[in-house]
């Protein structure tokens, strides 16, 4: 039987969440585009983390920053050197993977580590075991040219993370800001990295959208405010539906740290992958004082900071929440998926597919459902909407039945249907019905607008 993580996804397909990037062309396994239902859902995961992380608060600010950045950051950041991970092919079949996502996925299986090394472990693509070539590094920086000259003179990088960005802008914001040490600066955009295998849907593509927050930190606060933003950011996932079973901690092991870090734990989600079900929505590293000392080595500038009131000066250790918008929106999927028997008007039952999504993230927030297409319902409806579109995402919906009507609205997540029936020209009400409970109520129409604002908070 199909696994929740793969009703999810067909749904998510099905009904213009996500496309594969170039259908008409055949379509690349490796990248997705966000349909109408899909980008209202990332706009609305997005609008969170930067309430959470930014406009709620008096000591983060926010930055958008460049996707091409002079090509000196990546060699300051280690990334040019150190960005690279280790890929083997089967000799049988030739395709290649990641050596340490081999292992690592070896060891969840098994819940032991391959004694013999990639010497154990089968090829998924043909079956053929052992036969590896010695692992090769690659660097998964995406390279572009600028300029008229197509040479290594014009060679530049995208962005592997937006963090860098920040970095090199700690100053002027600093100042312009006017924030001190504990202070973030935030940032929500795009990252490219030349994945060699993407895939489980939009888990891993070679273009994503990351959130990132670079929290800077007195030296010798940073152990606490690495555990404080770890609790932080795991309470973020669960005040928006994510169930804490669904949730664990990783923290990486000191030997497979990142060049910048002093520790790195992860937040993962049970996804449901086949092989090993949980998969990283995002990393909380201590990155000390790493970047903004190789940023002022390699600029000359100086990027400590002068504190006035003990008149010392320090370079501020980093805390850094790094989420993928990207994968958080395929967990808030999954999670929101059920099916669930419900009563038929004929006194059987049926099995509905429920998107039970908070209400802050639901792409549509309410649909107007007149009962009927014909007489005089569809002014109404079409007022109601108008009325309401001042301030949520409204649906009109006026084909087939009425319950065949609520199911798409369900499906999607839709909060509220609110249906105009012939009772309404008579008597100005309508009747609102909520997707969870499917109890319905009988409210005034001037009172609809109210009744959501009640109900639709954030
Ligand atoms: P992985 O081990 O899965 O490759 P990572 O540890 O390299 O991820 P980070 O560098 O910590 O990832 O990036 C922070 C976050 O950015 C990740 O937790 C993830 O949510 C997101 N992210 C990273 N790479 C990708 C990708 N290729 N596709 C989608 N999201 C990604």
């Amino acid at each position: 039987a199909p696994s929740r993580l793969d009703n999810a996804i067909s749904l998510a397909k099905r009904r213009g969440f996500v496309f594969p990037c170039g259908e008409i062309y055949g379509g690349t396994r490796s990248a997705w585009d966000y349909g109408p239902l899909g980008v209202e859902l990332k706009e609305n995961i997005k609008r969170q983390w930067w309430r959470a992380m930014v406009t709620s608060r008096d000591d983060i600010v926010g930055l958008d920053s460049s996707v091409i950045l002079p090509p000196q950051v990546w060699e300051a950041s280690g990334h040019i050197a150190a960005f690279v991970d280790p890929l083997v092919e089967c000799l049988s079949c030739h395709k290649r993977y990641r050596e340490d996502h081999l292992l690592e996925e070896f060891e969840e299986k098994k819940g032991r580590a391959p004694e013999g090394g990639l010497a154990e472990i089968a090829c998924a693509a043909c079956g053929s075991r052992g036969q590896w070539t010695e692992p090769k590094m690659f660097n998964g920086l995406l390279r572009t040219y600028l300029g008229a000259a197509s040479d290594e003179s014009g060679l530049h990088y995208l962005r592997p993370e937006t963090a860098q960005g920040i970095f090199i802008n700690f100053e002027n914001v600093m100042r312009t800001a006017r924030q001190k040490p504990p202070f973030g600066i935030a940032q929500v955009g795009k990252s490219f990295r030349n994945e060699i295998t993407p895939g489980n849907f939009i888990f891993r593509t070679r273009e994503f959208e990351q959130m990132e927050m670079e929290f800077f930190v007195v030296p010798g606060t940073d152990e606490e405010w690495h555990q404080h933003w770890i609790q932080t950011r795991k309470d973020w996932y669960t005040d928006l539906g994510i169930s804490e079973d669904n949730l664990r901690l990783y923290e990486h092991p000191q030997e497979k740290l990142s060049h910048y870090s002093k520790g790195t734990t992860d937040i993962e989600y049970r996804f449901g992958f086949q092989g090993s079900e949980w998969g990283e929505l995002e990393g909380i590293a201590n990155r000390t004082d790493f970047d903004l000392s190789t940023h002022a080595k390699h600029s000359g500038k100086d990027l400590s900071y002068l504190d006035p009131a003990t008149n010392e000066r320090f370079v501020p250790y980093v805390i850094e929440p790094a989420a993928g918008l990207s994968r958080s929106l395929m967990a808030f999927l999954v999670e929101a998926y059920t099916e669930e028997e419900v009563p038929t008007a004929k006194g059987g039952t049926e099995t509905r597919t429920v998107l039970r999504l908070d209400h802050r993230l639901a792409p549509v927030k309410a649909a107007v459902l007149p009962l009927s297409k014909s007489a005089d319902l569809v002014p109404t409806a079409e007022s109601l909407a108008k009325e309401l579109r001042g301030a949520w995402n409204i649906d009109v919906d006026v084909t087939q039945s009425i319950g065949k009507r609520y199911r798409r609205q369900d499906e999607v997540g839709t909060p509220y249907c609110i249906t105009i029936d012939f009772d309404t020209l008579d008597d100005q009400a309508v009747t609102i019905r909520d997707r969870d409970t499917m109890q319905q109520e009988r409210v005034a129409l001037s009172q609809v607008s109210g009744y959501l604002a009640q109900r639709l908070i954030g």
